[in-house]
């Protein structure tokens, strides 16, 4: 069997059979025309519905995942919104991890309350809270994200996956953070797996696009499927062109920027001016038993440092660096350092000392020198 990594290099398939091209094409056009008898061509039929251009970077991400099938959004969000609106319906239970995504958080409040959706949210990393949350009610679905922003808390996907089944839920993981590199949910019993692919999928902070992937062609799916093609979210084909080129890079991206991060995690820790570094490679980590268990190859490139001090301190850190540029996002080819606190605002679950550090391809040594620096208390 063809290794992913080789499956990721070729594109998924080495390409274009109409012209030989190694690179696929780019299809702009929004509709597409019928023959005398008034058949399709090729089963397209209108840019809404689907796009040649999708196909390349979903059946990639489909077979990275091990998945059935997958289909590309707009953004992160219009992929999960998808999701959750499309499988649960109003009196039905829906189960979340409490660590997740501020974005998505805040829609699934606002959306449970308008739609008469019984939501709650649980510390997912507790099984026997998530296990008694899920049969507390007529659960439709149960959603996690592991590794979990910002402090990367894991979840057990076996686990989740055997509680969810038991009262024949689904399993959604939002994996962006982990990347197919690290982590299949699929193969750990998830029924879907989402991915803000405007994140490391992508790679290079240049392209807005989300996805979700199938373990099976089932009911649900179909209900996806079908979400998308009447409410229209999906992206461009130039987005879904750039996001099939930098998939391509995947693993050398990830393999390369997860080592950095385990290099600066371990570095960090213990350090004068850091009074915490989260990372579930750490033994540290409150995680990390199970994320050596269901991560493979590395944990990832995010890692987030509890300063000692306040939020006044982590802004003066952040304010120091030179390297890392000060900004929202993750999973591009530049480092990111985020103070969570200040961009999530009220209502914030993230510690007032924390930075959020997306790590990128840089030199290790000038992240480390950069991050010094800044933690350096003379350097105020
Ligand atoms: C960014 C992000 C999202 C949302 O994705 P968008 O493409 O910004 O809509 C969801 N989940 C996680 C973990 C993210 O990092």
């Amino acid at each position: 069997m063809t290794s992913r990594e080789t499956l990721a290099a070729h594109g998924g398939a080495l390409l274009d059979t109409a012209t030989g091209g190694v690179v696929p094409a780019i299809h702009p056009s929004t509709t597409y025309a019928r023959d005398a008898s008034y058949a399709l061509h090729a089963g397209f039929e209108y840019a809404r519905d689907d796009n040649p251009t999708f196909r390349p970077p979903e059946e990639l991400l489909a077979r990275l995942e091990g998945g059935a099938d997958a289909r590309l959004f707009a953004s992160g969000m219009a992929a999960a919104t998808a999701a959750i609106s499309a499988l649960v319906a109003p009196g039905e239970r829906l189960v979340t991890s409490r660590a997740m995504y501020h974005g998505l958080r805040t829609w699934i409040r606002e959306h449970c309350i308008r739609f008469g959706v019984d939501h709650v949210a649980v510390d997912a990393t507790d099984l026997d809270a998530l296990r008694a949350a899920v049969r507390g009610g007529k659960t439709s679905l149960v959603w996690i994200e592991t590794p979990a922003n910002p402090t990367w808390d894991v979840v057990d996907i076996a686990g989740a996956a055997a509680i969810a089944e038991e009262a024949s839920a689904h399993l959604a993981v939002d994996s962006t953070v982990a990347t197919p590199v690290h982590t299949q949910p699929i193969a750990l019993g998830a029924d879907l797996v989402m991915h803000a692919a405007t994140k490391a999928l992508n790679g290079h902070s240049d392209v807005l696009a989300g996805a979700l992937v199938t373990a099976r062609e089932d009911e649900r799916w179909a209900a996806i499927r079908r979400a998308r093609h009447l409410a229209g979210a999906v992206p461009g084909p130039f987005e879904a062109w750039l996001l099939h080129r930098g998939m391509r890079t995947l693993f050398v991206r990830m393999e390369r920027a997860s080592r950095t991060a385990a290099t600066l995690a371990h570095w960090l820790e213990g350090r004068a001016g850091v009074a915490r570094v989260l990372y579930p490679g750490l033994a540290s980590h409150p995680g990390h038993a199970v994320a050596a268990r269901q991560m493979k190859d590395g944990y990832g490139a995010m890692l987030s440092v509890l300063v000692e001090g306040d939020a006044t301190e982590a802004l003066r850190v952040a304010s120091k660096l030179e390297v890392f540029v000060r900004a929202t996002s993750l999973g591009g080819v530049e480092s990111l350092v985020e103070h969570r606190a200040t961009v999530e605002g009220a209502g914030s679950l993230a510690p007032p000392n924390l930075l959020r550090l997306s790590i990128g391809l840089e030199s290790e040594a000038d992240l480390r020198e950069d991050l010094d620096r800044a933690l350096a208390r003379g350097s105020r």
